[in-house]
Order: structure tokens, then C-alpha cells, then sequence
């Protein structure tokens, strides 16, 4: 049932009971105000949410209690404590409905207010795992998200790549082109890597410095190498330059570690290493180009890491 259709169901409900109570209240002697008990259809059109329609009904139920009066049956009580009684049950019916809608008011207040620091909440936290530069995650949502991966690739028996992205001779592009053009640069790289991360599950982050790190879970090393590729290419094919002629355009180097972490512990300083020692060789070996670097323990079944050791050049 849709919710236009419950509340429907719920005012019909409500005019059926008045009419009811109207009845009752005509049946009846009229030394007692039975429709004192429009009360309880005040409070139920609470539940529809609408002040307009409460205070229709409101309305609705004052009135009826005029026409009750003149057909209900002889009491034995004096008139005037009849009419005296009825007066009081219609002011009581008038204070319910407005008690009843200004704690709708409150009510809606709260949750306006509770949606704002929702809101607020949840910026917040965008902030606090995000790089302020470059806007990726920063190196404490890096820590954290890395822990997480790692235990629940222990869980499930699956292996953790990470990727240590380092723009090459960087401190030269500072000293060339000043520094707030080498915060431009870093901002377009981290762009670069976030548009070349495929999985929802991957995190971007700064590192720290002009170094950049990627987690890829469930990323065996020919994956892990992969995307390593996929990212010094793209960040060369951005022909970012570097104000010197003879230096061509910005390039980045890559450690790729993969961790099984069934096999080991799930600890993250393994797979920081192993990238990290891929990230060495790569500058070691000549700068613009991926190393692999994955655990030393043979991978465990339909995973063979054999064909990605070797070097693509
Ligand atoms: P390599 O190819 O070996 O990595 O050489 P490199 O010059 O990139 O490495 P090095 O560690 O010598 O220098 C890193 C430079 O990165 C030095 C530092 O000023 C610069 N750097 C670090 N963080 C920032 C930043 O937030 N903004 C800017 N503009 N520069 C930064
Ligand atoms: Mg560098
Ligand atoms: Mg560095």
C-alpha cells in the first residue's frame, strides 16, 4: 500500500469515528458531553501530519457538538450545567488540537535540525579523510582503509595490492615553475589516478609529499600491474610540462606490492615494504616506469604471479 493510500485510509477512518461518536453523543442524555471524546480523533489526525486537516476536523467536531445538544434526549441535571459541560468539552477539544500541533511543530523542528547535523556530520567526516590540496583521501583515511582491506582479504582468502606513485624529480619542478604550480600539478596527478581507478572499492590517496598511494583490493599482481601502467601512461599522455624544454613533460614512477594476507599476517607495514621496494627499483632503474614487487610466498591457488614478474620492456 502506498503512503497516499494509508492516508486516505487513515481520514476515512477518522470520519468514521466522529460521525460515530456523533451518534452516541445524540443517543445519549445530554447532561454528558459525549463528544468530549472528538478528543481521540483530534489526536489520531496527528498521525497525517497535515495541521490544515486537524484543525478542519477540529473544527468539524466543535460544531457537531451544537446539533448533538438540541437532539440528544432530557437530562435530569439543570440546562445550564448541560450547556456549561458542553462548553467545556468544546474548549477541550479546542487546546487539544492546539497542544497537539505545536508539538507536531517541535517535532518537525527536530527533524529538520537532525537532518542538518546529518548533513553536517557527514561533510565533516568527508573532510577529515580528505586531503585538503588535492581533495583524495588523506594519509589517515589511507591507514585506515588499508587495515580494513587487509583484514577482510584475510576473511575471504583474497590478495591486496597497493601502488606507491611518486612524481618524478619533483623538487626540480619546484625550483622551476615555483610552488604553487607544483600544488597545480599535484592536484591534476591526483585527478589523473582517481579517473584510472576502476572499482568503487579502490582508494586514491596522498601519501605524503608529491607521493601518492592506491589500494586495489582483490587485485592480483598482473591487476595491480595493470592499472600501474594504466596511470604512468595517462599521466604522460597529460603532457603536464616542466619548464624546461629539455625535460619533456611530468612523469611518475610506480611500486606495485601484492599481499596474500591468508598467508601472512595482515599487517600493512608488509605490503607498504614490498610496494615501497618496487618504488626504489623503479627509480633506481631510470624513473617513468612500473616495478612489482609481490610477496615472496607462492600464490595460493588459481592465483600465479609468475607471468607478472617479468618485465613488460
Ligand atoms: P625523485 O624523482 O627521486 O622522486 O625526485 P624528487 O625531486 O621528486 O624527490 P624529492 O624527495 O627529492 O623531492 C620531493 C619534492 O616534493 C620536495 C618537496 O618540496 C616537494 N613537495 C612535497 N610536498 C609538496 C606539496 O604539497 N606541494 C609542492 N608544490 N611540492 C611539494
Ligand atoms: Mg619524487
Ligand atoms: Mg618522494
Amino acid at each position: 500500500m502506498t503512503p497516499d493510500h494509508r492516508e486516505d485510509r487513515f481520514l476515512i477512518s477518522c470520519i468514521a469515528l466522529t460521525l460515530l461518536l456523533f451518534v452516541v453523543d445524540v443517543v445519549l442524555p445530554r447532561s454528558v458531553a459525549w463528544g468530549a471524546l472528538y478528543s481521540i480523533v483530534i489526536l489520531m489526525s496527528l498521525r497525517l501530519n497535515n495541521p490544515r486537516l486537524t484543525l478542519l476536523l477540529t473544527g468539524m467536531c466543535v460544531l457537531l457538538m451544537v446539533p448533538s445538544y438540541f437532539a440528544a434526549p432530557d437530562s435530569y441535571s439543570p440546562t445550564w450545567a448541560a450547556i456549561a459541560n458542553r462548553l467545556m468539552a468544546m474548549g477541550l477539544l479546542l487546546l487539544t488540537a492546539l497542544l497537539g500541533l505545536s508539538l507536531l511543530e517541535a517535532n518537525h523542528r527536530i527533524l529538520s535540525t537532525q537532518r542538518k547535523l546529518e548533513e553536517a556530520n557527514r561533510e565533516l567526516e568527508h573532510r577529515a579523510a580528505s586531503d585538503g590540496l588535492t581533495g583524495v583521501a588523506n594519509r589517515r583515511h589511507f591507514d585506515e582503509r588499508l587495515a580494513q582491506e587487509l583484514q577482510r582479504a584475510q576473511r575471504e582468502g583474497e590478495p591486496v595490492s597497493l601502488l606507491l606513485v611518486d612524481v618524478d624529480h619533483f623538487k626540480r619542478y619546484n625550483d622551476t615553475l615555483g610552488h604553487l604550480a607544483g600544488d597545480e600539478c599535484l592536484v591534476q596527478i591526483a585527478q589523473i589516478l582517481q579517473a584510472n581507478v576502476r572499482r568503487s572499492t579502490d582508494v586514491v590517496s596522498r601519501y605524503g609529499g608529491e607521493e601518492f598511494a592506491v589500494i586495489l583490493p582483490n587485485t592480483d599482481p598482473t591487476g595491480a600491474w595493470e592499472r600501474a601502467e594504466a596511470i604512468r601512461l595517462a599521466v604522460r599522455e597529460a603532457q603536464i610540462p616542466c619548464g624546461l624544454p629539455e625535460e619533456g613533460c611530468v612523469t611518475v614512477s610506480v611500486g606495485c606490492g601484492t599481499v596474500w594476507p591468508s598467508l601472512d599476517s595482515a599487517l600493512p607495514k608488509t605490503v607498504i615494504d614490498l610496494a615501497d621496494q618496487a618504488l626504489y627499483r623503479a627509480k633506481r632503474s631510470g624513473r617513468d616506469r612500473v616495478e612489482l614487487e609481490p610477496q615472496a610466498h607462492p600464490a595460493p591457488g588459481p592465483l600465479n604471479c609468475s607471468v607478472c614478474l617479468t618485465h613488460p620492456d
